[in-house]
């Protein structure tokens, strides 16, 4: 809601002017149209709408900040976030890597549904698809600026880039930083893909092979001015990080400064950045109305890859799994939301929530309405993040790896589903290219795995034979939903030629 300020001053004109020269009982009258007139200006500035910084770590591990257990690695200004904001415990990914989890934090949906459910490489002409509706689409018609920086990977041609999915302008990479270079030999065409990996600045490519030591830096710098040039507009800052995905890089104010080696100082470096955008956002007067997250895209690596010293992992914080698992290593991440105005400081929660939560939150807390044309799988958390609930409905949530649901959460339940047949291969490019790949990623288990999160958070101890009802009931449950899901499943779209 906006007041017009002639209004304003036309009442204000009218008290002095009333003040100056009529009766006591007139004066009154227009005192009460003044105060009228306040109260509705501070309504408004009540209901203005807020901005939103997403901050995406890319392969960061449960245990590797402060806030969550390190011991190792310096994070001064996320621990600052979580003591300012809310913690959360049980925070997911909705997928166990890169691409398939940013298609379901823009979207709301489950990798599946949104049509990229594996990883996608430069070989492919694919990408998330055009009818796919993100946050950034939904916040862009209630008049917000938009902007994503850092790691896209969800889609280079351009029908899938940034641009083309409500992002006002797009900087960084187009996937993943390891993706360096594509030899016309391969798979792949030549003639569309990158050789050398670029750095974009929206379709132009400013360097390529980009240094990567500055990258952090500059994504920095560039988010920054971003928030300086939209103070007087509400805006959406998706801020996708490179690292600390393998090869791990970082500028020199921060390469070899930890002790604990480069995977150390990379993750230093991201935690300065989030500083400078919460130092950016208070000095601008933002604080109070900007929500600010901070989470993964999935679990660390295990480290020690093609990469030598370049490649070292992060610590799952005693999950157990990594990178590319759906143990709770894989899957599980820091979830931090922070937002002075409105969420109590300080706070802690152990409900389950993910990803996938963010869009419909977002779009509630913008007063913008979720599209109801599809399935959405997160539910708003905006009550739990503004202090007016304790808790979440429980809902349960599915762990998938590509097209293959694994495993179902429900309370402190998780159960892995017994699985004797491999998912459709053909939902990935990749993997008919690469059977063995396939092969090697879906593993058929025999017997169903029941761990209960609350009392063996590291999945140590099967309790399936003890509690055969669980198991039955979550068994139903999760065949039911992916029943669902498997008719309800978008196809990847490719490009004309595959
Ligand atoms: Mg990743």
């Amino acid at each position: 809601m906006t007041i017009p300020m002639h209004c304003l001053e036309r009442t204000v004109a009218r008290v002095a002017s009333v003040r100056r020269s009529k009766p006591w009982a007139r004066r009154g009258l227009a005192w009460i149209h003044l105060a009228a007139l306040l109260a509705l200006l501070a309504s408004a500035a009540e209901a203005e709408q807020p901005n939103f910084v997403v901050i995406f770590a890319d392969d960061l591990g449960y245990g590797d900040l402060g806030a969550y257990g390190s011991t190792t690695i310096r994070t001064p200004n996320l621990d600052r976030m979580a003591a300012e904001g809310m913690r959360f415990t049980d925070f997911y990914a909705a997928a166990p890597f890169c691409s398939p989890s940013r298609a379901s934090l823009l979207t709301g949906r489950y990798p599946v549904r949104a049509g990229v459910p594996y990883v996608l490489f430069p070989t492919e002409l694919t990408g998330l698809p055009p009818a796919e509706i993100t946050i950034a689409e939904i916040l862009s018609d209630e008049g917000y600026a938009t902007a994503a920086i850092g790691k896209w990977h969800l889609g280079w041609p351009k029908p899938f880039r940034a641009q083309r999915h409500g992002f006002d302008f797009f900087y960084g990479l187009p996937y993943s930083n390891d993706m360096l270079k594509w030899e016309p030999d391969t798979v792949l065409r030549p003639q569309h893909a990158f050789w050398k990996l670029p750095l974009l600045d929206n379709d132009e490519i400013v360097e390529a092979p980009v240094n990567q030591h500055t990258l952090t830096r500059r994504y920095t710098e560039r988010a920054v001015r971003f928030i300086k040039e939209n103070r007087n507009r509400p805006f959406f800052l998706y801020f996708p990080h490179t690292f600390p995905h393998n090869p791990q890089y970082a500028s020199e104010d921060f390469e070899g400064r930890s002790p604990h080696g480069l995977y150390a100082d990379t993750v230093e470096e991201m935690d300065w950045s989030v500083g400078e955008v919460l130092r950016a956002l208070q000095g601008l007067g933002l604080d109070e109305r900007t929500l600010v997250v901070f989470t993964s895209d999935n679990g660390p690596t295990r480290g020690g890859n093609r990469w030598g010293p370049r490649s070292s992992g992060g610590s799952a914080g005693g999950l157990r799994g990594n990178k590319g698992t759906t143990f709770e290593g894989g899957m599980r991440e820091p979830g931090i939301f922070r937002w002075p105005a409105k969420i109590a400081p300080d706070t802690e929660t152990s409900e389950p929530a993910s990803i996938l939560d963010l869009l419909p939150t977002l779009a509630e807390l913008a007063g913008a309405v979720v599209p109801d044309d599809r399935v959405m799988d997160g539910r708003s958390i905006a009550d739990l993040l503004l202090g007016k609930a304790e808790t979440l409905p429980q809902e349960a949530f599915f762990y998938y790896f590509g097209a293959q649901l694994q495993a179902i959460r429900l309370g402190h339940w998780k159960l892995f589903l017994r699985l004797t047949e491999p998912p459709e291969q053909s939902a990935s490019l990749w993997y008919l290219q690469n059977p063995e790949l396939f092969e090697r990623h879906h593993r058929m288990r025999e017997e169903p795995e029941l761990y209960d999160l609350d009392a063996d958070r590291g999945e140590t101890r099967n309790l399936a034979s003890e509690l055969p009802d669980i198991v039955e009931r979550l068994d139903g449950i999760a065949r039911r939903f992916d029943e669902r899901m498997q008719r309800d499943k978008r196809r990847p779209v490719y490009l004309d030629g595959q």
